[in-house]
């Protein structure tokens, strides 16, 4: 009797653009597709499902997505292609109409991925999305990233409506996980041997929206996880950043003193045009307060060069503002027009070459105030976690204040905490070197 080949299970692939938040997500929704009997694709293996899972922030995002999706329909033309993400919310069926797609899902629609999941391609896309109004699940996800840090989703959508932003359209109004199944997801990360958490949303000041708890009970709560040594906030509005949050951290057991937040711009008459909380001195108060109760602490911010209105003067606002401010680094973004939003009826526009000045010398800023923070710390003890790398002859790590260091390679030292001093530069000033107690 001749024996019968085995039934190879489906197999499949994610590809994921974007943020944090979008990379949790396609991990959650791939660890489903496992359970659900789904194989991961090997390379060079030819797959039964590709998920794109797309970002809308930026022309360039948007640029790459498409790009990707005509890569991944030639590279698998018999494979189920379905796209979801921000862009599949906004636009679904510009997308739909690309040869080759089967399925687009929207922000609410993602999450029922295996439900719309079938073993044939289609003439014509089939697009499940409805208006942002009707976005209302929270969908948890944790994902480990690519070498030891966990991402955990605790906030998603936001009702802030900046004018250059799209993301309360892509991704609905603010709702969050509920402090105990973030404490239980927690959990499972220690379970994992997982040492750090970097809580991630949309505006996670806002958390609470949908339950009605504070952020600041979430945070006392997943202090007290065993197994986790440190976790990290990535980004907090600076209308939202409390004195007790800032007096939590400094006095928590495992957050660490490390803060990012987007001030966008220094200039008062753009943070008006672009309906942002604050004023540029309440900004400045943040940081101070913060230098306050944590001078060690590694502050980053979001600034955005060459957004409509932002006249040279307000440049030069912006970036002498920066320069008497005490961060650490800068993130520069430069203003990308969106469709459907407020900024785009603000005159007058900065050209592209303006656009490049600007961000150019922001970046030479951040490059200043990097170095100077670090060069700082030289000295110094302090413990590093460090990270899986690609095999190589060095191996790298954070602070708890988000310093990178670098040492000779030992395997052992992976996923590790290692208590040691701060050494000098390394050749590309990109971290310091580690200088071992005896
Ligand atoms: S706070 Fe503003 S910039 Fe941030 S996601 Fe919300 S609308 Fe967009």
């Amino acid at each position: 009797m001749t024996k019968q080949p085995a039934i190879q299970p489906p197999t499949f692939l994610f590809y994921t653009l974007g943020c944090k938040l979008n990379f949790a997500e396609s991990a959650a929704l791939g660890k489903q597709m496992q359970q659900a009997g789904y194989q991961p694709v090997k390379a060079g293996q030819e797959a039964d499902v590709c998920v794109i899972n797309t970002c809308t922030v930026t022309q360039t995002a948007e640029q790459k997505c498409r790009q990707n999706i005509h890569r991944l329909i030639r590279k698998h033309p018999e494979a189920f292609i379905v796209v979801t993400g921000c862009y599949a919310q906004l636009r679904a069926a510009e997308l739909a109409a690309i040869p080759g797609v089967d399925l687009v899902l929207g922000a609410d629609q993602k999450m029922d991925l295996l439900q719309h999941l079938q073993n044939k391609k289609h003439e014509k896309a089939a697009v499940f999305s409805g208006p942002n109004s009707e976005i209302h699940r929270f969908f948890p996800a944790c994902a480990r990233g690519d070498r030891t840090r966990y991402f955990l989703k605790v906030q998603d959508g936001c009702d802030y409506f900046c004018t250059y932003c799209t993301i309360p359209f892509a991704r609905g109004r603010s709702r969050n996980i509920s402090i105990e199944d973030a404490v239980l997801q927690a959990r499972e990360v220690a379970h994992e041997g997982g040492r750090e958490i970097v809580l991630t949303g949309v505006n996670i000041g806002d958390f609470g929206k949908s339950s009605g708890e504070k952020l600041i009970d979430l945070l006392r709560a997943l202090d007290g996880v065993e197994g986790i040594e440190r976790y990290r906030i990535s980004s907090l509005e600076p209308d939202l950043l409390s004195d007790e949050i800032i007096d939590f951290v400094a006095s928590s057991k495992r957050f660490v003193p490390h803060f990012h937040l987007p001030l966008q711009s220094g200039s008062n008459d753009m943070l008006q045009l672009m309906h942002r909380r604050y004023t540029r001195e309440l900004f400045a108060s943040r940081i101070a307060r913060i230098r306050h109760s944590l001078p060690e602490a590694f502050i980053g911010v979001d600034v955005i060069v060459g957004m409509r209105g932002e006249t040279q003067e307000r440049f030069e606002e912006t970036r002498s503002f920066l320069e008497n401010l005490d961060f650490s680094q800068l993130h520069v973004f430069s203003y990308s027009e969106r469709p459907g939003t407020q900024a785009l009826k603000i005159e007058p526009a900065v050209s592209s070459s303006e656009q490049k000045i600007r961000s150019e010398l922001l970046h030479r800023l951040s490059d200043e105030k990097r170095l100077k923070f670090y060069a700082a710390r030289r000295g110094e003890h302090a413990v590093v976690l460090f990270e899986k790398g690609k095999k190589s002859d060095l191996i790298h790590g954070f602070t708890e204040n988000y310093l990178r260091v670098e040492a000779a390679w030992r395997s052992d030292w992976e996923n590790r905490s290692i208590r040691l001093i701060l050494g000098d530069f390394n050749a590309d000033q990109s971290a310091l070197k580690a200088v071992f107690l005896p």
